[in-house]
């Protein structure tokens, strides 16, 4: 079987679907291909779209990425919230996010709805078929792919232009092993299970260029060895470890906890066993870890869910209490308890890099063995600030595009939002793909 489509859409993410509405609403004829039974992958977990408002800011929270890519999607932000809110889909008012970021709560389901109906208008959506393989024609341009549908039948599709959304390689270990970090292949997956790195496999299999590996990820500290599912992927990260300190099996902070859970995380993955003990105090019991993390956003108690959950957590009266640290836990309890005994004399906690974070001088202390949990990597397909897959020498492959996170470069050990990244890539995308069309 065979179809012809304007604009093939492979991945019904944020990144697939935004592309797809605005395409179809400027007259394309457009088909979405979703790999899940059901359209929204990652998306649907995601409440906020946010990025750093300004290029100073987004410099500041993502020093090492791509300057093109990173300033796009801050002058594109927008233009995002715009076609939001055009699809007549709510986008709250704008509230702080992260250190730096700014943005909206989004009802991600009603903008994924939104987007189906006006696909639906112009165009097809396959639910529960698969792509794996790009088609090319002999000049070197892709002209569409080989779908699976769900009752195993070959369809073709040829395409005037084809764009990668299939949200990333988190859920695949061995490239998360090989592209993110050796340790990496056995974290927790905390994204929809269905990103296993189609996209990157396709675009690679036509020339498409990798951006820079081990660039870090984004993920958040959950309680280590407790089953994610994903009605719990929100609750059990411990965003609140920038109120906290992180300790190591050797008893020793690595890392400046104050510059936000999704930095700490990656840092983690590099030390032993990629695994850690996540401190403290009354005050950050109080002040932290049982509020909402932000404005808008549900407040839980996720000390006493972590506990619930089965992690190792600890409340201990006293400093001297971690010298109690059960051995086959594995810590250096001693020298935790030296560096928590100082804090309660008032000394500063021990350096780390930039920030001091606050001394922990208000026993009980809280305590939970942490481990990194991936939700997509910033490794991935190189594009340009049209969408435009890069080939070799930076030329893009012609009628391919990317967005959202199957791309790579945007973040390097920084991170400015996801859903406001895929949006703003995938507009731009798909305002490429209406001008050479049209
Ligand atoms: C719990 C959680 C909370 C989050 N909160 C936020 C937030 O508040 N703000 C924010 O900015 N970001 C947030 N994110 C990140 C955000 O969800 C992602 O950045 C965003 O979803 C990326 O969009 P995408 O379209 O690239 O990927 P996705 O939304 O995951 O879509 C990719 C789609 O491609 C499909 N697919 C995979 N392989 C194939 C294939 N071979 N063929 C066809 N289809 C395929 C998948 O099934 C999926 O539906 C959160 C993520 C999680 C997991």
């Amino acid at each position: 079987m065979s179809c012809a489509t304007d604009l093939l859409v492979i991945g019904g993410g944020m990144a697939g679907l935004t592309a797809a509405a605005r395409a179809a609403r400027s007259g394309l004829h457009v088909t979405v291909v979703e790999r899940a039974p059901a359209l929204g992958g990652s998306t649907l977990y995601a409440g906020f779209l946010w990025t750093a408002p300004s290029a100073a800011a987004m410099a500041e929270l993502n020093p090492d990425g791509d300057p093109e890519l990173a300033a796009a999607v801050v002058a594109g932000f927008a233009d995002a919230v715009a076609f939001v809110r055009e699809l007549g889909v709510p986008c709250g008012d704008a509230v702080p996010i992260l250190r730096h970021g700014q943005g909206h709560a989004l009802d991600t389901a009603r903008y994924v709805e939104a987007c189906r109906r006006i696909v639906l208008d112009n165009g097809t959506v396959l639910t529960g078929a698969d792509t794996t393989t790009l088609t090319v024609s002999p000049g070197g341009a892709v002209t569409g792919a080989e779908i699976v549908l769900p009752d195993g039948t070959p369809l073709t599709v040829r395409a005037g232009a084809t764009l990668l959304a299939t949200g990333g390689f988190q859920a695949d270990p061995e490239l998360r092993a090989r592209l993110v970090h050796p340790r990496a292949r056995d974290i927790a997956l905390r994204s929809n299970p269905w990103s296993s790195g189609a996209g990157l496999r396709m675009a690679t299999g036509v020339g498409a260029v990798v951006s820079a590996l081990r660039a870090g990820f984004y993920g958040h500290l959950v309680p280590a060895g407790v089953r994610l599912d994903p009605d719990r992927f929100v609750d059990l990260a411990l965003y609140y470890s920038e109120h906290a300190l992180l300790f190591d099996l050797a008893g020793a902070r690595f890392v400046d906890e104050t510059v936000g859970d999704h930095l700490t995380t990656m840092a983690l993955l590099d030390r032993p066993e990629a695994r850690g003990l996540l401190v403290t105090d009354a005050r950050g019991h109080r002040e932290w870890i049982t509020t909402s993390y932000v404005e808008g956003g549900p407040a839980t108690d996720k000390f006493a869910l972590a506990r619930r959950a089965g992690a190792r957590c600890v409340v201990a009266d006293d400093p001297d209490d971690f010298r109690a640290i059960p051995p086959e836990w594995g810590y250096d309890g001693d020298r935790i308890a030296a560096e928590l005994t100082g804090q309660a004399r008032g000394a500063r906690p021990s350096p780390t890099r930039r920030y001091d974070p606050r001394p922990l001088d208000e026993p009980p202390y809280y305590v939970v063995e942490v481990a990194p949990a991936i939700t997509f990597p910033f490794t991935g397909i190189r594009v340009d600030t049209r969408g435009r897959v890069l080939g070799s020498g930076d030329a893009p492959i012609p009628r391919l595009y990317a967005a959202g996170s199957d791309i790579g470069g945007l973040y390097a050990g920084g991170y400015a939002g996801g859903l406001a990244a895929a949006a703003v890539l995938a507009l731009a995308a798909a305002d490429d793909v209406v001008a050479t069309q049209t």
